[in-house]
């Protein structure tokens, strides 16, 4: 079996509930906003060298220097240019960003991510930028109840990890599964899970914090 890293996503909590999670062990953190990640990043700034952070919401495009600057991964690159962007602005001293590729695997509600016919010619452009290193896929697929239905998408993403493989790109990643679809992700390939209410307790305003959810 693969192996699966744990991602606590930590949008929403105090700097407090991550301290809290670091001292427990854990070591990799996910933000959805780019001004509420780097305010964290900033109360956080004593165990900077310990924690990657990822960024796992929306990139626009005026925030691309900053992400560059103060992220680890991105997982929600969706565009070719923002990912161009990215690479022109990540800092020489810094090691390549991580990226994946956001992928609108199910018809999305949300529409965010690129069309899967799409992928194959934005990974190899990426794969290409300097200061970047493309690591794989990432995908949200709408919330299902029932288990196949949860892997059904998993498995697209999954297939289409292996087809860019195929075609010579080193890929390792899939991050997939959130709380409620993680066992599902797993059995499908995830490599990374996205896991925030199941280890930080619910969120308050739930609307807000994943504008992506329906
Ligand atoms: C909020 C969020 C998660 C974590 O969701 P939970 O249901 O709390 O586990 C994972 N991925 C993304 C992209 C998110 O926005």
């Amino acid at each position: 079996m693969q192996s699966v890293t744990l991602l606590a996503v930590s949008k929403t909590f105090a700097p407090q509930a991550v301290r809290a999670a670091f001292a427990a062990g854990e070591r990799r953190f996910g933000e959805n906003y780019v001004q509420e990640g780097v305010a964290k990043i900033a109360a956080l700034a004593d165990l900077r060298s310990q924690i990657e952070w990822h960024l796992i919401g929306p990139v626009q495009s005026n925030k691309t220097r900053v992400v560059a600057e103060q992220f680890d991964w991105v997982h929600t690159v969706d565009r070719l240019r923002i990912a161009q962007r990215l690479s022109e602005h990540r800092p020489a001293h810094l090691p390549p960003l991580q990226l994946c590729l956001q992928v609108n695997i199910s018809g999305e509600a949300s529409k965010s991510g690129l069309l899967p016919a799409e992928v194959g010619a934005v990974a190899h452009a990426v794969a290409a930028l300097p200061r970047l290193r493309l690591r794989g896929l990432m995908a949200i697929p709408d919330p299902r109840d029932e288990f196949d239905a949860q892997r059904a998408p998993h498995r697209r993403l999954r297939d289409l990890l292996e087809r860019l493989r195929s075609e010579g790109l080193a890929l390792d990643t899939l991050s997939i599964g959130m709380s409620a679809d993680l066992e599902a992700a797993i059995l499908e390939g995830a490599t990374i899970v996205r896991v925030g209410s199941a280890i930080f307790g619910e969120r308050l305003r739930l609307k807000q914090a994943m504008p992506s959810s329906s």
